[in-house]
């Protein structure tokens, strides 16, 4: 999945590699998928992406936007994108592919589920993108501590587990499940730890990893579990992920458990972030 480091680093990679490109021919919904979300009717995206040019590409939270013209291309987070020199293989499966006039291309595959939008600008109104761009980046100077306790000390947030916190609610743009591991992992803190038990230095602690330990997943390009645009690992060596799980924590020694909460799996060591 992306989440904001990924969605930054391969925005970066569309500014470096497509900008500028014209596009010569869109094929969207090709391979059918459930969960292929689409802006109105996908077969239209050819009328209106065909001649165009691709301009800057930016991050909001875990969603890509790439601007062309008076056009735009979000994908969210479920979706792989990738890049396709003119003598590379296409996949064979995809729900959107955009051709160049160069003949490189763009694919995009939903994995579990995402969303594929073109439109024309302003026009998708999809509140979890409204809230990606409306809300301070966790890594900008925005974010600071004074808001992130205003947030932490918000009467219906002292009932939530840390992960319930964190990564629900689209309360902090781009961190998922899976940059939460490692934040937790760096701040020493169980996700299942409920706020309203932190300590002062648990509070300290949890925010200086969020800062951290994004700016440094960032910094190298996304986690070691997830593609870029070039089909690569990212350069951050996750440290509780399913790359770990059982092996020992290198901290304290104890072993890296995986568990089946909230929807989704939680990695922690046992030893060192206890609930
Ligand atoms: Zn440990």
């Amino acid at each position: 999945m992306l989440e904001l480091p990924e969605a930054i680093t391969i925005a970066g990679q569309i500014n470096k590699t497509l900008y500028g490109k014209s596009i010569s021919n869109v094929i969207a919904a090709h391979s059918p998928h459930k969960f292929a979300w689409f802006y109105g009717d996908p077969q239209n995206y050819h009328e209106l992406l065909a001649g165009k040019t691709i301009d800057e590409a930016k991050a909001y939270g875990g969603f890509v936007e790439i601007k062309t013209g008076s056009a735009v291309i979000l994908v969210g987070d479920g979706v792989g994108l990738r890049f396709h020199d003119k003598d590379e293989k296409r996949p064979a499966k995809h729900q959107l592919l955009i051709e160049f006039t160069d003949d490189s291309a763009l694919s995009a595959t939903v994995q579990m589920y995402g969303g594929l939008w073109c439109f024309p600008a302003g026009k998708l109104d999809n509140p979890y993108y409204m809230a990606a761009r409306e809300k301070p980046s966790p890594l900008s100077e925005m974010f600071d501590k004074a808001y992130f306790e205003t947030m932490l000390s918000a009467a219906e947030v002292q009932k939530l587990s840390t992960k319930a916190f964190l990564a629900t609610e689209q309360r902090i743009p781009g961190l998922g499940n899976g940059v939460l591991q490692e934040i937790l992992y760096c701040a020493q803190i169980h996700p299942k730890k409920k706020i309203r038990e932190f300590s002062g230095d648990e509070r300290e602690r949890l925010f200086e990893s969020l800062k951290l330990t994004l700016k440094e997943i960032t910094d190298h390009g996304g986690r070691d579990t997830e593609k870029d645009l070039y089909s690569r690992s990212g350069g951050y060596e996750t440290k509780a992920s399913k790359n770990t799980a059982g092996k020992s924590c290198p901290r304290c020694g104890n072993t890296i458990k995986k568990e089946s909460y909230m929807g989704g799996s939680i990695y922690y060591c046992e030893g060192c972030q206890p609930i």
